[in-house]
């Protein structure tokens, strides 16, 4: 997420990321409308409650857009909305393949929606031949199911739940406002598990982004409950993907991602390009018409930029979406623009429309294709979703990489430690100043120190080494040392206060 505009939008509310409060949901029977999306699951067919077999033999592990070295947990999500009324029904099936090398006496899917009241009913839990489960404990966004035979390593375990969402109604990239449904973070999933330490769980703060994902495959199913919104505007739905359309069903496969994200309102204006082999969907208002299509234009020249860069964008669809909220805020495959952006569009790229939608593109890379601890190590990400802006400016408008300097970074004379958590920042702006701001400047004299040559195959080796995984600072820096031989001590000991 992009948090840092200056004179425009300065009163930018980071109050749209508090949750409401925290609920413990007890089982109801409330079963779910549609019918479960079949699978090939990787159980087999007289396996009894909790039996665990190992996951489909590997793909010989040669890194790239469409075959991941690691496997895939999968995620089958079948759900209905119904716009007007502002409820999910939601059939989920996961085949979780444990890629850690500790076995796993439990598993853990985190839920989000269920931090808010009543937000998240759930309806039946079962194993996948329909036993249900009984030894688990829900309580906040956890929900814990107890094993009752380890899950070892490379084997894959499948369980089906059902669950009713009430959307909040709130400016976010979770909830519903008058002019659009958005669904980010919406199914219970599995988080990351990290050996030694366990499952990679954060708790919500009030600024930042808190949760980590691994990389999984989504087989998505959407229905709208009626084309139709109340008011007479035609719904239309926008994703992480592009969907094979059935009638009235969506149907979308995302692969390999970090999460699927959809959104859906009555007003949406539509228009596509293609690029290269990507096509770039662009989602808005019909409020201001001059802004609509630099949107799309500067989202796919990103896109282009950062391919030739860093490496290739792993989808064939890039979607951004107007939004109904402050800010920008990325999801895989699917970023967010502030509507704000766009009312305030001035027609130049000195605009936020520009910067953040450079942003927002770049977190493909620095969050879809590298994974990190948002919570703990949110530089990991920001700062290098923010330095890759630079890298837009210099190739699409060079004659402005001095104001964008001065602009985005030393307009604010930014303090603090590049390394901080979103737990540490005594407010919104310390926290952008340190994580986002002192993190550029820090990769900015790295590079001058490197070289543009050697700091660009950093970068290049710190993709490809993380790419699909989770990368840490530890490893950022260890990576480093093996591309510089130069004493950075002094340089390290001014950004950051942990190392
Ligand atoms: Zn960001």
């Amino acid at each position: 997420m992009m948090k840092s505009i200056p004179a425009i939008i300065i009163t930018l509310c980071f109050g749209i990321l508090i949750s409401g409060c925290n609920t413990s949901d007890q089982v109801s029977s409330t079963p779910a409308s549609s019918s479960n999306t079949p699978l090939a699951a990787p159980a087999t067919e007289n396996a009894s409650a909790e039996t665990v077999t190992p996951a489909e033999p590997l793909a010989t592990p040669s890194p790239g857009p469409e075959n991941p070295a690691l496997p895939l947990s999968r995620y089958a999500l079948s759900a209905e909305l119904d716009y007007d009324t502002h409820v999910v029904k939601v059939d989920e099936q996961i085949s979780y393949i444990n890629t850690s090398d500790s076995e796993l006496d439990e598993l853990l899917l985190l839920i989000e929606p269920n931090s808010y009241p009543n937000g998240f009913t759930l309806g039946a839990l079962t194993w996948e031949n329909g036993e249900p489960i009984s030894n688990y404990s829900l309580s906040d966004r956890e929900l814990l199911i107890h094993l009752s035979e380890n899950l070892l390593p490379g084997n894959a375990i499948a369980i089906i739940i059902t669950f009713q969402l009430n959307l909040p109604n709130q400016n976010a990239p979770y909830g519903y406002t008058d002019r659009q449904t958005n669904m980010g973070d919406w199914y219970p999933y599995v988080p990351p598990y990290i050996p030694e330490e366990g499952w990679l769980v954060r708790e919500d703060a009030f600024l930042g982004e808190h949760l980590a994902y691994d990389m999984a495959e989504f087989e998505v199913e959407i229905q709208l409950a009626n084309s139709f919104a109340a008011n007479g505007g035609e719904l239309v739905l926008a994703a992480s993907s592009i969907p094979e359309i059935d009638g009235n069903i969506y149907r979308y496969h995302h692969t390999p991602a970090r999460n699927f994200v959809w959104t859906v309102s009555h007003l949406y204006l539509e228009q596509e390009t293609q690029e290269g082999e990507v096509l770039v969907k662009g989602y808005s208002f019909p409020y201001h018409p001059q802004a609509d299509g630099p949107a799309l234009e500067e989202t796919a020249k990103a896109l282009t930029i950062f391919n030739e860069l860093f490496g290739p964008y792993p989808h064939k669809a890039l979607t951004v979406v107007e939004a109904d909220f402050l800010d920008g805020m990325e999801y895989d495959g699917l970023i967010f623009l502030s509507h704000a952006f766009y009312d305030y569009y001035t027609g130049d790229p000195q605009s936020n429309l520009t910067i953040i939608a450079a942003h927002e593109v770049a977190h493909q890379w620095w969050y879809g294709l590298v994974g990190n601890d948002q919570a703990l190590e949110p530089w990991l990400d920001e700062s290098l979703a923010t330095f890759s802006e630079i890298y837009f400016y210099e190739t699409a408008y060079p004659d402005l990489t001095d104001w964008w300097w001065e602009n985005r970074i030393y307009f604010h004379n930014p303090q603090g430690w590049v390394d901080s958590t979103i737990y540490e920042a005594a407010g919104f702006y310390p926290y952008r100043d340190a994580v986002y701001l002192r993190g550029v400047m820090f990769l900015g004299e790295l590079r001058d120190l490197m070289g543009e040559e050697a700091f660009l195959e950093f970068l290049r080796a710190y993709l490809e080494q993380f790419r699909y995984r989770q990368a840490s600072g530890d490893g950022f820096f260890n990576l480093l040392s093996e591309h510089t031989s130069a004493d950075l001590s002094g340089m390290i000991g001014t950004y950051f206060s942990r190392r």
